[in-house]
């Protein structure tokens, strides 16, 4: 099946025609997001700071590149300049060292908050008692060029949906406890990116508002 035929079928089956759907296209080359840019995608969610800059480089400038890995401080320079939303905030340092970046290129970055919701230790992310206590710290008031405009969550590796269906509602009823109460003026708790090919159905369900998709779209991807 063509890219665009995945993209229209996935669409189909989205029970919130309203979710952001976010075409993961790491790994993948520049050919085939261009198949997907012109089937209408302009929302890509890469993992690699580098391999994201490469493509923004030579594709086209109105797409919003969406960093959705695991971030390392030292890399966040090379891609302030241009980064749509950044997924994967998963400690204060980091949040600040984003902060420093986005005032050297005078912008103010969007960011999401990944929370730790799967039962794995693998997967990165604030747990619950980490993120109340950056609430209620000084610091990140000061961070005035980041945006927190929602949170991030990946649910565990499993064919048990009921466990799936936990995490992500437990990452929604963490947002909407949040919401309620007293932010910090750079919070805007808007999005839940959650989601990914295997899940993204369970998410939607669960009040997801953005889905990271990859394999659906491109298909396998091969690491060699
Ligand atoms: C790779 C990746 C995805 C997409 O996974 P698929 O199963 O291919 O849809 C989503 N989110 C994150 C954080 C990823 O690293």
């Amino acid at each position: 099946m063509s890219i665009k035929a995945n993209l229209i079928e996935i669409k189909n089956t989205f029970t919130d025609p309203n979710c952001k759907l976010i075409a993961v296209s790491k790994t993948k080359p520049a050919e085939l997001i261009m198949e997907a840019y012109e089937a209408g995608v302009r929302d890509f969610g890469e993992n690699k700071v580098q391999e994201m800059v490469e493509k923004a480089e030579k594709l086209p400038k109105d797409i919003r590149w969406h960093m959705i890995g695991h971030l390392q401080r030292n890399k966040v320079k090379y891609m302030a300049e241009f980064v749509h939303l950044i997924h994967g905030v998963d400690s204060l340092k980091l949040l600040k060292e984003i902060n420093k970046q986005a005032i050297k290129v005078n912008r103010t970055i969007n960011c999401l908050l990944q929370v730790h919701i799967a039962e794995e230790d693998s997967k990165f992310g604030f747990d619950e008692k980490e993120l109340l206590d950056m609430l209620a710290g000084e610091v990140i008031h000061e961070l005035k060029n980041v945006k927190i405009i929602g949170l991030m969550g990946m649910a565990t590796f499993t064919e048990n949906q009921i466990q799936v269906e936990k995490e992500f509602a437990g990452l929604k009823s963490l947002k909407d406890k949040l919401s309620q109460s007293q932010l910090p003026e750079n919070f805007d708790l808007q999005e839940l990116s959650m989601g990914m090919t295997g899940d993204y159905l369970i998410a939607q369900k669960q009040g997801s508002t953005m889905v990271r998709i990859g394999t659906a779209i491109f298909g396998e991807r091969d690491y060699n």
